[in-house]
């Protein structure tokens, strides 16, 4: 079975820099900041996706989420942040156990400068809507 580092820093058997942690969340700094204060949130017990979380799992992780975003981004005097959550490797998820970032930005830092938005074509966003509304009642 392959281990996964996220369930290896939760579990103290690979070091961490530590920020907050509880019962069920755990948050440190990310190795590969993108940003000075980015900051990995992640639930101590292994989900894959953010779907798989149970509901009181994904509350307590949003609860932190909110908890951290300002004293991690004044800690840096960021002028605002991201929340950013991947799933999948698509979505450019690389370490497959939930995680939420929180990215401190500054004015002008050019960090996700490319927002590739579009507009859909007539009947298109209806469409798709239907669609989503549909698979909530499975
Ligand atoms: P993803 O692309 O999966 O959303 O992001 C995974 C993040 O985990 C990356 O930003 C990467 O730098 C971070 N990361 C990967 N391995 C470690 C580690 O061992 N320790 C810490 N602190 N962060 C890690
Ligand atoms: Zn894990």
């Amino acid at each position: 079975m392959s281990t996964c580092v996220f369930c290896e820093i939760s579990a103290g058997r690979i070091p961490c820099t530590k920020l907050y942690e509880n019962e069920h969340v755990l948050a440190f700094l990310d190795i590969g900041p993108i940003s000075d204060g980015h900051t990995l949130v992640v639930p101590k017990a292994h989900y894959d996706r953010l779907h798989q979380c149970p509901p009181d799992v994904l509350a307590e992780l949003g609860r932190v989420v909110g908890f951290l975003a300002e004293p991690v981004a004044r800690a840096v005097q960021a002028d605002g942040y991201n929340v950013l959550n991947n799933n999948g490797s698509a979505a450019g998820q690389v370490v497959e156990h939930v995680h939420v970032h929180i990215i401190p930005r500054k004015t002008g830092d050019g960090v996700f400068d490319r927002w590739p938005a579009y507009k859909y074509p007539p009947g298109k966003a209806e469409a798709i809507a239907e669609k989503i509304k549909k698979n909530l009642a499975r």
